[in-house]
C-alpha cells in the first residue's frame, strides 16, 4: 500500500463527451467525514442524508447554480471504495463537468482533495478488501468489452464466479498442507500418512478441479484477447478480398495489379463472440523494389507473432515451388490454414479438409471464392475450432494472461507434489513444499499477497475516474 492510497481523490467518472448525465464522485481517504461534510456544504449548501438522493444546486464560490442535479453520499464503509464517498450527478456536458470538478478541487484544497490516478478508486476498493484482485480486473474488462460474450464473461468475473472457484481450489490445498505439515512433526506417522488422509486421492481432485478451471479461463482469455490471424501468401491470390469477405466491408484495397497491399491492414471482426484481429500484408515474392521488400519484411514480423496463418493459394495453380519456400519458413507449431481462393474460377466445390503434416502441426485445407463469398463458412468454422472454442461454454469467466499463467504455474507444482507424493515418505518435506507454491500462485490471482509493483500495473490500464 502506498502513502497516497489514503489521499482524498476526486475525478469525472463518466466517459468525455456529452451526455443525459455526468458524474464527478469523491472518495475522501483519510479526511474522511469532516471534510464529506464540508464538500457538502460548500457545494450543496446543506447536509446530506446518508445513501439518499437528494436533488440540489451544486454551487460555485460565490454561491450561485453552476448546475443543479443529483448528489449522494455514501460513509464509509458501504461504498465503492470502502470511504467516504460524495457522487454528484449532474448534465453530463464536458464543460459543465470540468467546472464541477474544478469546484470540488477549489472547494477540498483545504484537506488537499487531488485528481484521482487512472483506476484510482478501484484500487481502493481493492486495499478496502470491498473486491478481490480478479474483481477488479473485471471492472476494467466489463468497460473495455468489445463483444456481447467478452461483457457477459466479464460481468460473471465481477460477481466473483472465478474468485469463488479460486477459493475453493485455494482451501483444498491449505486442508491437504494442514494435514502433511502436521504429519511433519510427527515423523514416525510419515509412512501410513500418505495412505492413512488419503493424500492422493485429494491431491487428484485438486488436480482436476483446476484443470476445469483452467479450461474456463482460457475460454474467457480469448473472448477477452481474441486470435491474431494473418494472410500471408504470394501477391493477387485474394488475400485483401478474403479480409472484405471476413469483415463484410471493403476494407483493404482489392486491385488487379500485383503487389499493392504495402502496408498493413487489419480489422478486428468476431466470430461468435470472439474477436479475430486480421492482419491483410503484402504479398510474399521475390522482387528488387525497396518499399515492396519492407513491406515482406514485415510480412514475416506479423507471421512471426501469428496465433494463426492463413496461407492464401490461387485454387487454379495450386502450391507451387515458392508456396513450399513460403509454408516452410512458417514458425513450427503455429496453426496453419491454406486457403485455396478462386475456386469459383474452378468449378471446384468449397470444401475443408484436415491435412496431416509430417509434425504434429495444425495444417488444414480450404477451398472457397473470396470474391463470391462462397465457403466463407467453412473458414470461420475452422478459426473456432483452432481457437479451441467450445461452443455453448456457460461457465465462462472473463480470465487474463497473467490469471493463465499463475493457474498453469499452479498445476505443474500440484504435478510435482504428486510426483513425490509417489516417491517414498522421505519426498514428504518437498511434497509440502509444493502445495506451498502451488497456493502461493492461486493467492496471486485474487491479489493476496500481490507486490505494490503489480497493482501499479493492473491499475493504471484502467480509465480515469474508474
Ligand atoms: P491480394 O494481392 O492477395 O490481396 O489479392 P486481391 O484481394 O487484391 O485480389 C487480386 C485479384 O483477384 C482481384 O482482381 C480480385 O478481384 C481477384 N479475386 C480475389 N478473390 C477472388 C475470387 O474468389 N474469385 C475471383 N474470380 N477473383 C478473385
Ligand atoms: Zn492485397
Amino acid at each position: 500500500m502506498l502513502a497516497t492510497d489514503s489521499d482524498p481523490i476526486v475525478a469525472i467518472a463518466t466517459a468525455p463527451g456529452r451526455g443525459g448525465i455526468g458524474v464527478v464522485r469523491v472518495s475522501f481517504g483519510r479526511a474522511g467525514e469532516a471534510a464529506a461534510r464540508a464538500l457538502m456544504q460548500a457545494l450543496c449548501g446543506q447536509p446530506l442524508a446518508p445513501r439518499h438522493a437528494s436533488y440540489v444546486p451544486f454551487l460555485d464560490q460565490s454561491g450561485n447554480a453552476l448546475d443543479r442535479g443529483i448528489a449522494l453520499y455514501f460513509p464509509a464503509p458501504h461504498s465503492y471504495t470502502g470511504e467516504h464517498v460524495l457522487e454528484l450527478q449532474g448534465h453530463g456536458g464536458p464543460i459543465v463537468m470540468q467546472l464541477l470538478l474544478q469546484r470540488c478541487i477549489d472547494a477540498g484544497r483545504a484537506f488537499a482533495l487531488r485528481l484521482a490516478e487512472p483506476g484510482e478508486f478501484t484500487r481502493r476498493a481493492f486495499l478496502n478488501d470491498k473486491l478481490d484482485l480478479a474483481q477488479a480486473e473485471a471492472v476494467a474488462d466489463l468497460i473495455e468489452a468489445s463483444t456481447e460474450a467478452a461483457a457477459r464473461s466479464a460481468g460473471r468475473s465481477l460477481e466473483g464466479a472465478f474468485s469463488r472457484d479460486i477459493h475453493t481450489l485455494v482451501e483444498d490445498v491449505i486442508t491437504l498442507r494442514m494435514l502433511v505439515e502436521a504429519t511433519l512433526d510427527f515423523p514416525e506417522e510419515e509412512i501410513d500418512f500418505l495412505e492413512a488422509a488419503d493424500a492422493r486421492g485429494k491431491l487428484a481432485h485438486i488436480r482436476e478441479r483446476l484443470a476445469q478451471v483452467l479450461a474456463d479461463a482460457r475460454q474467457g482469455a480469448l473472448l477477452r484477447e481474441g486470435l491474431s490471424v494473418v494472410l500471408a501468401g504470394q501477391p493477387n491470390v485474394g488475400k485483401s478480398s478474403l479480409l472484405n469477405a471476413l469483415a463484410g466491408a471493403e476494407l483493404a484495397i482489392v486491385t488487379p495489379i500485383a503487389g499493392t497491399t504495402r502496408d498493413k491492414v487489419s480489422q478486428t471482426i468476431q466470430i461468435e463472440g470472439i474477436p479475430l484481429h486480421v492482419i491483410d500484408t503484402a504479398g510474399l515474392r521475390e522482387t528488387e523494389d525497396e518499399v515492396e521488400k519492407i513491406g515482406i519484411a514485415r510480412t514475416w514480423n506479423e507471421i512471426e507473432r501469428a496465433d494463426v496463418v492463413l496461407h492464401l493459394l490461387d485454387a487454379r495453380v495450386g502450391s507451387t515451388g515458392e508456396d513450399h519456400a513460403i509454408a516452410a519458413r512458417f514458425p513450427a507449431g503455429v496453426p496453419v490454414v491454406r486457403v485455396l481462393n478462386k475456386t469459383d474460377l474452378t468449378g471446384l466445390a468449397t470444401s475443408v479438409a484436415r491435412l496431416g503434416g509430417e509434425s504434429d502441426a495444425d495444417v488444414s485445407e480450404v477451398r472457397l471464392s473470396a470474391k463470391k463469398g462462397e465457403g466463407i463458412d467453412l473458414l470461420r468454422a475452422q478459426l473456432l475450432r483452432i481457437a479451441g472454442w467450445q461452443a455453448g461454454a456457460e461457465s465462462v469467466y472473463l480470465a487474463r494472461e497473467r490469471h493463465l499463467i499463475a493457474l498453469r504455474a499452479a498445476q505443474d507444482h500440484l504435478a510435482l507434489a504428486a510426483d513425490h507424493a509417489n516417491q517414498n515418505a522421505q519426498a514428504l518435506d518437498l511434497f509440502a513444499e509444493e502445495l506451498r507454491l502451488a497456493q502461493e500462485q492461486l493467492n496471486s490471482i485474487t491479489g493476496e499477497f500481490t507486490s505494490d509493483d503489480l497493482l501499479g500495473v493492473i491499475f493504471s490500464r484502467f480509465c480515469i475516474g474508474k
